[in-house]
């Protein structure tokens, strides 16, 4: 008679770790990859508006504002902010009277959000500037050529032409500029108003000092 074995399994099998460890370098080397790729696709031209806006949306709204109408002094302008219009409506916003077809510019770096006609404001743009402000430029004659909804636009870009569109006809031609932030409507003439940056402050980042004179 054979004489009986043991059970040959008594301990347990040794774990092999190397498929996991696999695994968490074969993850690792995918989330790389994803991300040197995300990294890489922000920074590429059709992630441009993305990226302007998380841009604009981390400035300060700006204290100070150009008139964004040709030829118009900041003095010219009359505030006439919270007047009444209507029975139920008041004056959100600032007119800023030229002749008609005199060029209207953004006041502010920023993304254009929509170009129409509708409404009061006639033809109208909604630029997205810094601080999550949203600028109105309304009752223009005509919009800048070409203007269109994702454009990008800098201080001074050309949006249109002062006009009568909407509710203005039968006005003197005027542009109505609005600021609205998340909480509603801003005067935008004390900013218009405000002292502009002076030469020093327009250095750019990054400027060499000014070099050293050498008197002989
Ligand atoms: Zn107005």
């Amino acid at each position: 008679m054979e004489p009986m074995r043991p059970p040959a399994a008594a301990q347990p099998p040794r774990r092999d770790y190397a498929p996991i460890a696999r695994g968490i370098v074969v993850l690792a080397l995918i989330a790389l990859a994803v991300g040197a790729w995300l990294h890489w696709s922000w920074h590429q031209p059709f992630m441009r508006v993305p990226r302007t806006v998380t841009e604009l949306s981390q400035l300060p709204a700006p204290s100070w504002l150009p008139v964004p109408v040709d030829g118009v002094e900041p003095d010219d302008i009359a505030d006439t902010w919270g007047a009444p219009r209507g029975r139920d409506r008041t004056h959100e916003g600032v007119d800023i009277f030229a002749k008609r077809g005199t060029p209207v510019r953004s006041a502010t770096r920023g993304v254009v959000l929509s170009v129409r006609d509708s409404g009061l404001g006639g033809r109208q743009v909604w630029v997205l500037g810094p601080g999550h402000e949203r600028h109105y430029y309304a009752h223009l004659d005509d919009w800048a050529f070409a203007l269109a909804a994702g454009d990008i636009v800098q201080p001074g870009s050309m949006l249109g032409t002062v006009g009568t569109t909407g509710n203005a006809r039968g006005t003197p031609p005027h542009l109505h500029y609005g600021i609205y932030s998340a909480g509603g409507a801003l005067n935008p003439v004390p900013r218009l108003q405000a002292a502009g940056p002076s030469p020093e402050d327009e250095e750019p980042s990054g400027a060499d000092p000014a070099p050293t004179v050498i008197r002989r």
